[in-house]
């Protein structure tokens, strides 16, 4: 592994080959660096080196980090990409930009509720469970259409949701980690022909990025291709 700052130039590398060679615009997929476990001295050395939206999954951990990162708040945009318990809602409506693992309506009611007044709305996901293991979170695709519709009916001006987000099953295959990636596209694409507005696709991670971007991912989840193994 390089420092932060090549592995972030060779992530972006992999970004722009990857939007090139399905006649994309590399520009329309957004980097986000997902930090979890790492010190707030490598978001910073990340900062440094241009990058501006950061992933985190566990709630106290990215609170702390947060407060530490006081002085690069206007600069940063903070998202949890990790399971979120109904107990732990109110400070995340307080200290996140988005937050992409909303997988049931309670959630989301309660998102809105707590989101301060004086913030801009929360931007969501809708995290899917697109692989059907047991064990992930998400909500099931049968499901998708009922929430997706309760969501975007939350008041505007406190969550606004913004697309889907999936975890799938690893596969080294690119030809099977591209089935789930296309199933996510498909789903939002039928919730927009049924009228709603969604423009992001939170899918792709270190080992999938390629086969994401090729199936439409807008923002991309990138750790350890930037921050070393965890
Ligand atoms: C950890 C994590 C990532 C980043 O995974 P890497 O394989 O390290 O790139 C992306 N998304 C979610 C939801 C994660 O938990």
């Amino acid at each position: 592994m390089g420092s932060i700052s090549s592995n972030l130039q060779e992530v972006k590398r992999r970004i722009a080959a990857a939007a090139n060679a399905t006649g994309r615009d590399a520009e329309s997929v957004t980097l986000l660096a997902v930090s979890k476990t790492f010190p707030a001295a490598d978001v910073r050395a990340a900062h440094a080196a241009g990058q501006r939206a950061f992933g985190e999954n566990y709630v106290q951990e990215a609170l702390a980090k947060i407060a530490e990162l006081v002085d690069l708040r206007p600069e940063l945009e903070w998202h949890l990409i990790g399971p979120l318990q109904s107990n732990k809602t109110r400070p995340v409506a307080e200290a996140f930009d988005w937050v992409h693992s909303v997988d049931r309506l309670k959630i989301a009611q309660r998102l809105a509720e707590q989101r301060p007044a004086w913030l801009p709305p929360l931007q969501l996901c809708l995290q899917v469970n697109v692989s059907g293991e047991d064990s992930k979170s998400g909500c099931a695709p049968e499901d998708l259409p009922a929430l997706a519709r309760a969501v975007a009916a939350l008041p505007a001006e406190r969550v606004r949701l913004r697309g889907l987000m999936a975890i799938p099953e690893p596969s080294e295959d690119p030809a099977a980690q591209r089935l789930p990636l296309a199933r996510l596209r498909t789903m939002l694409e039928a919730l927009n022909a049924e009228g709603l507005a969604l423009d992001t696709l939170s899918m792709g991670m270190s080992a999938d990025l390629e086969a994401a971007v090729a199936e439409g991912a807008t923002l991309v989840r990138i750790g350890t291709a930037i921050f070393g193994r965890r």
